[in-house]
């Protein structure tokens, strides 16, 4: 069987190295090299396993362990949490995948937020993001600022260089958020940004993101909504990229939407429960919130002692 990929980003590079064991398979991007600032932090544990399943040693790549997780002011103490050089991550991968476009028995849409080969998702729901590499001296922790229509962080890449950014429902919402985040840990007194784009992330689970297949395109990663609503995208590309591969290898693609909805369903909870915050259903949060809690502290972090105070707080304000 011939396999064309189209995207060579986190899911795309990763299924190439292992379709190319049993197919003969192509890749085409529309980047001559890896994007550069674009999600920097991912879960150690869950990234060494997947990576080593194609001769990746992940330790390689990291950059730091913060210690600490500082959500809208709370300490969290950090579990699994690590930021690492994405770009010469990728760019390692690059020089071992096949780059050409052949005509395919088979076509892989991994083009992320792009969605460019398969339909169109009704009612999508992209955020605008906008982001900085930044020299800060500050404490190396993880900075995050979360408001109902979106999220601002501060990731430390060491050697006091940062990436800091912000996503919101429009543009506007968006600067307004990554101002916030500045003012609220002193994030405007860096010596200078090194660099900055803009991009996309699409918060909508799987379920959403229907058709996973279209004639014989198939979709992973992003395109098929495999991100948390918490922006988290790395790891749900490289596991769809793996039950993509063992599904194309078993010969039983029929079963790859129905393996996408069971493996992501801690993302569709996720979403429900950001959902549910945005539209001020407290109670329903509350319902949903040891689910979220259950999931993030064995991957992300521990909540804080003082949890119980926190959650009076958001209950008590209107
Ligand atoms: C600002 C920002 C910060 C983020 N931070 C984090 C983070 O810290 N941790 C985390 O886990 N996730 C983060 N994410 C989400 C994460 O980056 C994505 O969910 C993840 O990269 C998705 O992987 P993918 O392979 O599906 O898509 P991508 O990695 O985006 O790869 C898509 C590839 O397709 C290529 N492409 C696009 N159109 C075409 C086309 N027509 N033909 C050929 N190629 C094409 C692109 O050039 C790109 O190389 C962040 C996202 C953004 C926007």
């Amino acid at each position: 069987m011939r396999i064309q990929i189209y995207g060579a980003g986190i899911a795309g590079s990763f299924l190439h190295i292992l379709l190319s064991r049993d197919f003969k398979t192509y890749v085409k991007d529309v980047r001559k090299e890896p994007d550069c600032i674009c999600a920097w932090g991912t879960i150690y544990q869950e990234a060494r396993e997947l990576y080593r399943e194609i001769g990746v040693n992940f330790d390689e790549y990291i950059l730091t362990r913060p210690r600490h997780i500082i959500i809208n002011n709370i300490m969290l103490r950090n579990v699994g949490f690590v930021t690492f050089d994405r770009r010469r991550l990728l760019h390692d991968l690059w020089s071992q995948l096949r780059f050409g476009e052949k005509e395919a028995d088979i076509v892989i849409d991994a083009t992320g937020y792009e969605r460019a080969l398969l339909p169109k998702v009704a009612e999508d729901n992209l955020y605008p993001t906008i982001q900085f590499l930044e020299k800060h001296n500050i404490e190396e922790d993880v900075f995050i600022y979360i408001r109902r229509v979106g999220y601002a962080w501060a990731f430390p890449l060491g050697n006091h260089i940062w990436h800091v950014g912000a996503g919101g429902k429009n543009i506007s919402i968006t600067k307004r958020l990554l101002k916030d985040l500045r003012r609220k840990y002193e994030f405007d007194n860096g010596t200078g940004s090194v660099c900055s784009c803009r991009g996309w992330v699409r918060l909508l689970p799987p379920s959403r993101c229907k058709p996973f297949i279209h004639e014989n395109i198939v979709g992973v990663g992003e395109a098929i909504g495999c991100v948390s609503s918490f922006g988290e995208g790395n790891i749900p590309a490289l596991r769809s990229a793996q039950i993509l591969y063992e599904s194309l290898r078993e010969d039983r693609l029929e079963k790859y939407e129905e393996r996408i909805l069971r493996e992501f369903k801690w993302i569709e909870m996720e979403h429900k429960f950001v959902n549910r915050i945005q539209r001020g259903r407290k109670m329903a949060v509350l319902h949903l919130l040891p689910i979220v809690l259950y999931i993030e502290s064995r991957r992300v972090a521990k909540p804080p002692r003082d949890l119980f105070r926190h959650l009076m707080r958001y209950l008590m304000k209107r």
